[in-house]
């Protein structure tokens, strides 16, 4: 089960990462993390990377696909894996494609975790954290029985400053400059499945089961 999850930031896509990889033990690969831990391991791409990191430029695609190619030949990798992270751009999925043909482990789905931008906005611009005990509120969804007090300790709750619709407005911009185009790349090639990321988790990942089944 060879797998990318699409959706936005905010979206749960992280969540649903984690129970597929509980449910079919395939490790879920973030290119993020496989930078920080070549650079950390000194191997000859992470050398490389740190080189290109250290002159302020961009890690090349060329590199981040060599990391990939040596992460899926771990023994973790051959029931499958969730790549996350990779590909942001339609020039990066086709690279993606040669690699994985050339490693016979073609993608068997896409999934698109859908989620309307105006939930995503309220879930950032209403979050309320308390501040003696850190439980989370939000006053659109999960309003505190009384305004701006936290119910288990009565603590006040905060506002973070950079949870603010602008800033959470101009991530959903960058996000669906990037994805539109892969959206459209998958569904071409009959790989996408679009499921709702509304509701309970367990309803979603219900969905996320069917769609990659
Ligand atoms: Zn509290």
């Amino acid at each position: 089960m060879n797998l990318i999850l699409l959706g936005a930031p905010g979206g749960g896509k992280g969540t649903q990462a984690k129970l597929l990889v509980e449910k079919y033990n395939i490790p879920q690969i973030s290119t993020g993390d496989l930078l920080r831990a070549a650079v950390a391991a000194g191997s000859a791409l992470g050398k490389q990377a740190k080189a290109a990191m250290d002159a302020g430029q961009l890690v090349s695609d060329e590199l981040v696909l060599g990391l990939i190619k040596e992460r899926l030949a771990q023994d973790d990798a051959r029931g499958g894996f969730i790549l996350d992270g990779f590909p942001r751009n339609t020039a990066q999925a086709e690279e993606l494609d040669k690699l994985l043909t050339e490693i016979d482990a073609p993608l068997s789905r896409v999934v698109l975790v859908d989620v309307d931008f105006d939930v995503l906005v309220k879930r950032v611009v209403g979050r309320r954290t308390c501040k003696a005990c850190g439980d989370i509120y939000n006053i659109y969804f999960k309003p505190p029985a009384k305004a701006d007090v936290c119910d288990k300790c009565q603590g006040e709750l905060a506002h973070r400053a950079d949870d603010n619709e602008e800033t959470i407005k101009s991530r959903l911009g960058v996000y669906e400059e990037q994805t539109a185009p892969l959206i459209d790349y998958y569904q071409d090639k009959g790989l996408l499945k679009t499921i709702d990321g509304l509701g309970e988790i367990d309803d979603i990942f219900a969905r996320m089961v069917a769609a990659v089944s």
